[in-house]
């Protein structure tokens, strides 16, 4: 599994996907909360899995203390504290490897089965061949 950098337009990518969750959530609102809330609590629920479960694919985590780099289940992705800072995304957990808990830096994956982050994974992107040692 190989591991990058967040750049901003995965930043951006996020937020695109979680404004399309709301907006979809709140039309449906409209249209079913008076007769078909249960539908509508399905619908929102079914919404967010989608959500969290493509974001714990798409991520990795570098812990600033022994530089490991690890993956987390959804549920703990849905539990843990979150938030940003200069250098990008902090998430705060346990290191599997070193056992500290802090604040760990937010990666991206660049290999993953059920597609997420790039939408064509086959076409390297500029700044991945840039950075690549064999160039
Ligand atoms: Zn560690």
């Amino acid at each position: 599994m190989n591991y990058r950098q967040p750049r901003k337009k995965d930043r951006i990518k996020t937020l695109i996907y979680i404004a399309l969750y709301l907006v979809i959530i709140g039309l449906a609102a409209s249209y079913m909360l008076l007769s078909y809330w249960y539908i509508w609590i399905a619908l929102a629920g079914v919404g967010l899995v989608i959500l969290i479960s493509w974001h714990a694919r798409a991520s990795a985590y570098h812990c600033p203390i022994c530089s490991y780099e690890f993956e987390i289940s959804m549920l703990t992705d849905f539990f843990s504290p979150h938030g940003i800072y200069k250098k990008g995304a902090w998430k705060y957990l346990k290191c599997p490897n070193c056992s500290n808990r802090s604040k760990m830096q937010i990666i991206i994956k660049t290999e993953h089965k059920c597609g997420g982050w790039d939408l064509n994974p086959r076409r390297p992107e500029p700044e991945d061949l840039k950075s690549s040692p064999l160039s």
